[in-house]
């Protein structure tokens, strides 16, 4: 049977960067994947920051890259909010997952990392061995081209890294399943007019309750259209009929929208909790979740891409060392790190996903238009940061009028957060 150090089950953003960091540290390294092929199917609108990029490491960047956009308008019912960043740093590009994933699986075996496609991973047992406990890793899978039967023989390793995405069995089979809240998303790309590159963002009780819709250009006269939707706040679950309806009334979308359809994607980004756990140390084996297996995403965005890569660097380099140095109890580093990197920035964005989930249609109205008002803009385009929004939200609540409009609207927060947990 063959054993690794460590197992990487799935190949997304956060798995590829977990095998990359953990074969580079010098552990034996396998990425173990579902589907035939790196990044496909594609579940994603493709928007991240300039900073993710960089965090990427991937220099080939006109392969995956869209376009780069220059900034955002947030329309609300009767407003809209333009917010331009002149800065290069802070533009945010459009990109295509399926070669930006692929390009990080090279990367990561560029470093050692091996792959197994065509496996989806069905069981995680611990077994004792001559030389201390092991992890079994069965996937239901034919006789691979590397020769290995998975499914009889399974793969030995002391560490599996659970990079699974937002349905993570690994989690599951680990108990620690860290969140039972999901924003449900459809997207499709279609033809648009486009007049500038800019990404629009629909805000809205009755456009996407919870969350919010998008139109971002990837061409010429292409756009990813989409939406997401938290069906607790939604009169039904299915965010389906909020598209169609977006892409056949909304003045603007629909004015704009050619008709044309294709890459229909529906997908669910986790809403992470207080209580996240993505650690469990058993008998010299251990068992990480990272990226949307442990909900690390921005509840504002509902990105993940920049924190699933950033959380892999941390978990592989936890795992090689683990191994390495015979230590289970170094895993528990991994956790600690995470969160001081991203936990105050997640804690402060479910803050404010509850509050968005308490306003109505007026509420963002008089929001956006507040927010219109030449200082405010200022603001947010010298504080606004998309991989780190609550440095803007922190900065707009010093505004008087700002800061009351929150407080109104902390009552509907109470109510919301009683609603939710
Ligand atoms: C509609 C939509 C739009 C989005 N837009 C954006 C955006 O604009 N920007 C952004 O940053 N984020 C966006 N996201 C979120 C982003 O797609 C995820 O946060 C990101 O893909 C998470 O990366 P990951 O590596 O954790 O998981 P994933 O990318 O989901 O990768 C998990 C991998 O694990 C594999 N896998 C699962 N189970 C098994 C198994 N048992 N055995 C083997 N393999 C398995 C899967 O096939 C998959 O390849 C969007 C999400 C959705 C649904």
């Amino acid at each position: 049977m063959r054993e690794y150090d460590i197992v990487v089950v799935g190949g997304g953003p956060a798995g590829c960067m977990a095998a990359k960091y953990a074969a580079k540290a010098g552990a034996s390294t396998l990425i173990i994947e579902e589907n035939s092929a790196i990044g496909e199917p594609v579940q994603c609108a493709g928007l991240i920051s300039k900073r993710a990029i960089e965090e990427s490491e991937l220099k080939n960047i006109g392969s995956f890259v869209n376009r780069e956009l220059k900034g955002a308008i947030v329309h609300s019912q009767s407003h809209e909010l333009r917010i331009e960043s002149l800065s290069p740093d802070k533009r945010a590009f459009a990109i295509r997952r399926d070669i930006f994933d692929g390009e990080l699986a090279k990367a990561a075996m560029d470093e050692g990392a091996e792959l197994i496609l065509n496996s989806k991973v069905k069981h995680v047992k611990k077994g004792r061995e001559r030389k201390g406990a092991k992890l079994t890793i069965l996937a239901a899978a034919p006789t691979t081209s590397t020769g290995v039967n998975l499914e009889e023989n399974g793969i030995k390793a002391n560490v599996v890294i659970g990079a699974d995405g937002w349905r993570s069995g690994i989690a599951r089979m680990a108990g620690l399943t860290v969140t039972k809240n999901f924003l449900n998303c459809v997207q499709i790309e279609g033809q648009y007019e486009i007049h500038e590159p800019v990404a629009d963002i629909f805000v809205g009780k009755t456009i996407a309750p919870g969350f919010f819709a998008w139109v971002i250009p990837i061409g010429e006269t292409t756009a990813r259209i989409g939406l997401c939707i938290d069906k607790r706040f939604s009169p039904h679950p299915n965010p389906l009929p909020f598209l169609k309806r977006i892409l056949s009334e909304h003045p603007i979308i629909a004015a704009k929208y050619k008709g044309t359809q294709s890459k229909f994607t529906a997908g669910a980004i986790p809403i992470p909790t207080e209580r996240q756990k993505t650690v469990k140390t058993e008998d010299g084996t251990g068992i990480l979740l990272v990226g949307d297996a442990a909900a690390q995403i921005k509840p504002v965005t509902g990105g993940g891409v920049y924190y699933g890569m950033k959380c892999g660097k941390i978990a592989g380099e936890a795992a090689a060392r683990a191994c390495l140095e015979r230590n289970m109890e170094l895993l528990d580093g991994y956790e600690k790190r995470w969160q001081e990197e991203i936990g105050a920035e997640m804690a402060f964005g479910l803050k404010i996903h509850r509050l968005r989930c308490a306003l109505g249609d007026k509420d963002f109205d008089r929001m956006c238009q507040a927010l219109s008002k030449y200082d405010m803009i200022q603001r947010i385009t010298n504080r606004g940061d998309m991989d780190y929004p609550s440095f803007v939200f922190h900065e707009l609540l010093k505004n008087p009028n700002i800061f009351m409009l929150m407080a109104k609207s902390i009552i509907k927060y109470l109510y919301a957060k009683r609603k939710i947990r």
